[in-house]
């Protein structure tokens, strides 16, 4: 069996050794523009120069030896034919394969922003040549900008400010990490920051880089008019996924790749797994792109298995399951973070050192934040996943894994079930 694995990543690597592990014999090969084997969630580390680029690496010194996989690194992936079941890559070579995973992943969003493609100074932060970029262009300015207030606009903003840059960050919501963060948890933050010189622009966007004579960046210029200067800026407005290649092809495409929950896609022994496709996501149970690690090495798994003939189906799926540590303050959030609406009961429990919020809705928790104290955080994330009733939410900030085990008939623990709670 010869298997092909586009990209070398959480969902490409994981996938890889699955197979490996299912199929001794099968021809496994990896192609990848990256030439390295990287965390993408470490990238800030390169760029605050707490880490090289080196000691980022995910996988074993020795992957490909270890388990005998052809890496074809350095090497873009251009097209694909379905019908001769080849992969075209870059100077006119052609491979075949008989299965065939898509772990292409995503690539930094651009916005239209006026003279953003002439700037010298200009940087997306997914990659490992961009933190590379990053440190060499901030060795030359004192102060940066950054776009978006995410995980990877605050990783990028604390990096730069641990090596001494003013930072500005700017962003449309009205508060940092709209997406994983309510206001009050946001805040807690955005006071440390401001503590560590990073400033911030809220419910603003970015109009214009200003330039000079040779499209140096000297800074940007907000829609309120309001200028900051800078001498680099990083985009960090979302992600796309990297689909271009399978123009002209008949599989499905949405905001990502279509899979079902074997990970297959509309074409016959192609998958595609991680941040390039979309699938139900665990929380929401609507169908959407799951651009984090976890999801991407869970997909990768899942395909794997399929790929070696071994059915399995994704179980768990998170879009919205993330952890953080800014400034030695510890967050945890599951599902629904923002505002609940009017069917859901929101507790909040709140100290000098700590913030807690857990959504109810229907009995069951739809979403939680846990900030400072994240002890519970795994007792929590279970009751999430398994939908499990609580009875008596009022007790939730005091309750622990003992509260919900039963005892079976046959003598045996188990973590109790929906109807069996107490
Ligand atoms: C700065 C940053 C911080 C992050 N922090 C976190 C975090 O704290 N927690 C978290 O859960 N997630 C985080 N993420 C998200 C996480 O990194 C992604 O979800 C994860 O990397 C997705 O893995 P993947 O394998 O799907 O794709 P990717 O990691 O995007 O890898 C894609 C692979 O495909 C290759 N490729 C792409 N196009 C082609 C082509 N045409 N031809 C050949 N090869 C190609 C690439 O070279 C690469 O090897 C962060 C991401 C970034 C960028």
């Amino acid at each position: 069996m010869k298997y092909v694995i586009l990209g070398a990543s959480a969902a490409g690597i994981n996938a890889a050794k699955t197979i490996r592990e299912l199929d001794p014999n099968g021809e496994i090969t990896i192609v990848s523009k990256d030439k390295a084997i990287y965390s993408r969630c470490m990238l800030h580390h390169v760029i605050s120069q707490g880490r090289q680029p080196r000691e980022i690496n995910f996988a074993e010194e020795n992957f490909f030896e270890k388990y005998n996989i052809n890496w074809l690194a350095g090497q873009e992936v251009l097209g694909l034919n379905t019908e001769e079941k080849t992969v075209l890559l870059t100077g006119d070579l052609k491979i075949s394969y008989d299965r065939l995973l898509i772990a292409t992943g995503s690539s930094s969003f651009i916005p239209p922003i006026k003279n953003l493609a002439a700037a010298k100074q200009i940087f997306g932060l997914r990659n490992i040549e961009d933190a590379v970029a990053v440190n060499l262009a901030a060795e030359n300015t004192g102060a940066a900008v950054v776009i978006g207030a995410g995980l990877i606009g605050m990783d990028a903003a604390y990096a730069l400010a641990d090596r001494g840059l003013e930072v500005t960050v700017i962003e449309t919501a009205e508060h940092i990490l709209p997406l994983q963060l309510d206001k009050t948890a946001a805040q807690k933050y955005e006071k440390l920051f401001r503590q560590n010189a990073v400033n911030f622009f809220f419910k603003e966007t970015t109009v214009e880089i200003k330039l000079d004579q040779d499209n140096n960046v000297r800074g940007v210029v907000l829609q309120s008019g309001a200028f900051v200067h800078c001498g680099l800026v990083i985009v960090a407005a979302g992600v796309r996924s990297n689909i271009e290649f399978l123009k002209n092809t008949n599989v499905k495409i949405g905001r990502g790749i279509q899979v079902n929950s074997y990970q297959e896609t509309s074409v016959p022994n192609i998958y595609a797994a991680g941040d390039v496709c979309e699938s139900t996501e665990t929380f929401t149970g609507q169908v959407s792109l799951t651009p984090i690690w976890p999801s991407a090495i869970l997909q990768g798994r899942t395909a794997g298995s399929n790929m070696a003939a071994i059915p399995r189906q994704l179980e768990i799926n998170f879009a919205f399951k993330n952890s953080m540590t800014f400034y030695g303050l510890h967050t945890i959030s599951f599902g629904l973070t923002g505002q609940a609406d009017s069917d859901s009961k929101e507790l909040i429990y709140q100290d000098a050192g700590n913030y807690k919020k857990i959504i109810f809705k229907d009995g069951v928790i739809k979403g939680a934040i846990l900030q400072g104290d994240i002890s519970n955080s795994g007792l929590i994330g279970k009751l999430v996943q398994d939908k499990t009733k609580i009875s008596h939410p009022e007790q939730i900030f005091n309750m622990t894994y003992a509260n919900f085990f039963a005892q079976k008939e046959n003598g045996e623990f188990c973590f109790a079930c929906n109807d069996n709670c107490h």
